[in-house]
């Protein structure tokens, strides 16, 4: 992008070298076993991404929304599932921490976060509520100089490999009355249950994180008791763009992909890249991918600049899942039968792209943000 600072194509040029070293070469095999490329994650550190958005003196890059962006839409491009273990664990886990923690749990969990000596999960939805996250039923109850935690959380990405989860409950009868708090994992009543296997994000392992009177201490309630709602409302904004950066990741990978069958396979005697048919798909798949960088970067980087809206997260999360959803049906259709085959890794990235219309909140919940916002004058 043309306003990316020096620094941000630098992140570029070492994000796209490493995802096509550690993560796509990999990534068919660990999509097949539904492994989790625990090593190409450990290697992240390496390159200061763990913890993208965190401060430098925890060992933080102090980037922003634009930096991991980036990260996401380069490891996207490679691995999708490994991506959104990347999200999980530096949006969701590492930069609320960053941005609600006390200076203590900063000091404590961040370091050993950003140097990938710990992982970290998020647990926000539940098996009954997923779409409305403010409705959750995990209970937290004061005891003394502890919390008792009892619920369940679902869907949890990294639930498996996790140390330390942030962790949503409900701490008041009021709607609202939401606190978080840092569990580790090894706390008393907190375990993690089956694997969930999936459609796609293979590659990235989802789980429940069970609470049966697990005891936390006080010192890892987040911010103040009832205090969560702003948090969660806070960061949904980050997570929803970057993880468009993973569809945008997806849907460049396909364009190249088609770039390059359509000049290798031949048909009737020519190349495939000489049909018009052809050519009409590559032409509006590259440009329904540049509209998709365009709009995810330029919302990035408003973001970046402390501009906020209650639509603007949710407009590209909205659009580039769906447009990149559609860009590698197209891919796999021009692919032909090769494309539907497992030879190819566009099926995988049909797959894995199809969550980032899920996870985050689904299309009809951010549809159902934005009318609210544009009809909010409306009275009937
Ligand atoms: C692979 C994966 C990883 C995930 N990782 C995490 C994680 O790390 N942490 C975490 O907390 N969560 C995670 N999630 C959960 C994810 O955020 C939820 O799945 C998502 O918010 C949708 O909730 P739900 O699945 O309960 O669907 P529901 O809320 O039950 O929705 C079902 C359908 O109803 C629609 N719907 C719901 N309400 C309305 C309405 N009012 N109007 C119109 N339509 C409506 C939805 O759009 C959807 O189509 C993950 C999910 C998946 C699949």
């Amino acid at each position: 992008m043309w306003f990316f600072t020096d620094e941000e194509k630098e992140l570029q040029r070492i994000c796209r070298d490493f995802a096509s070293k550690e993560l796509a070469p990999a990534a068919t095999l660990h999509d097949e076993k539904e492994s989790f490329n625990l090593s190409a994650f450990k290697k992240m550190a390496d390159l200061g991404v763990l913890g993208i958005t965190a401060d430098p003196q925890y060992g933080g890059a102090g980037l922003g929304a634009t930096a991991a962006t980036i990260v996401m839409e380069e490891f996207g491009a490679a691995c999708a599932g490994s991506t959104l273990s990347y999200l999980a664990h530096s949006i969701l886990c590492v930069n609320n921490i960053q941005n609600n923690g006390s200076a203590e749990q900063k000091e404590k969990y961040l370091p050993k976060l950003i140097t990938g000596e710990t992982i970290g999960c998020m647990g926000m939805s539940e098996p009954e509520y997923g779409s409305d996250a403010v409705g959750i039923q995990t209970k937290a109850k004061k005891d003394g100089e502890n919390y008792i935690i009892n619920g369940a959380k679902m869907w949890i990405t990294n639930a498996q490999y996790a140390d330390i989860a942030y962790v949503y409950t409900r701490t008041g009868e009021e709607r609202k009355n939401l606190s978080t708090f840092i569990v580790e994992k090894g706390t008393p009543g907190f375990s993690v249950g089956k694997p969930i296997h999936k459609m796609g994000m293979r590659s990235s392992p989802t789980g429940e994180l069970v609470f049966d009177n697990a005891r936390v201490p006080k010192a890892n309630l987040v911010g103040k008791e009832g205090d969560s709602i702003y948090h969660m409302m806070k960061n949904l904004d980050i997570e929803r763009i970057t993880i468009a950066g993973i569809s945008l990741g997806i849907a460049q990978a396909c364009v190249d992909q088609c770039i390059k069958y359509a000049g290798e396979r031949k048909q009737f005697g020519k190349h495939l890249g000489s049909f018009q048919m052809i050519q009409k798909m590559i032409a509006e798949m590259s440009t329904e991918t540049e509209m998709m960088r365009s709009f995810l970067y330029t919302t990035a980087k408003r973001y970046d600049m402390g501009e906020r809206g209650p639509s603007m997260a949710a407009q590209v999360k909205l659009a580039l899942p769906k447009m990149a959803t559609k860009i590698a049906l197209d891919a796999i259709q021009l692919h032909g039968g090769y494309g539907y085959s497992r030879e190819f890794p566009l099926e995988r990235m049909m797959r894995d792209n199809k969550l980032n219309e899920i996870g985050a909140g689904t299309n009809e919940v951010m549809i159902m943000i934005i009318a609210k916002n544009l009809l909010k004058d409306l009275r009937d």
